[in-house]
């Protein structure tokens, strides 16, 4: 079982307690309705999935619940650090980069058996 440690309750806890709420660090439009449709399709559904090391939200559900950010390792599923909500991004090497700043990627569709 994995323990993530609460930056707010300042405890390391079991994984049951905690519920994973996405990638973190992800920049909102100021003016969402001005987006196109690809920049919104970018903003809203897309997002890194990287392997190895990257940022998460996650939210202390069975406990203070509030949402705090985590970097975590993909490959090993280990958690290298935990900090508060709004605080700066820390550079950790080998991160991921955000996601906010990629371009809107085309859509390809393959045909089946090509
Ligand atoms: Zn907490």
């Amino acid at each position: 079982m994995l323990l993530i440690r609460c930056p707010y309750c300042e405890e390391e806890l079991p994984e049951l307690e905690f519920r994973n709420a996405g990638e973190a660090h992800v920049t909102r439009a100021v003016d969402l309705a001005s987006l196109s449709d690809e920049d919104f399709e970018a903003f809203f559904f897309i997002r890194s999935n990287s392997k190895g090391i990257i940022y998460e939200r996650w939210r202390h559900m069975h406990g203070c619940a509030r949402f705090f950010n985590a970097v975590r390792d993909t490959v090993t599923d280990k958690f290298l650090m935990t900090y508060k909500a709004g605080e700066p991004k820390p550079d950790v090497a080998g991160a991921a980069r955000p996601t906010a700043a990629k371009p809107a990627r085309k859509r390809t569709t393959k045909k089946a058996g090509a």
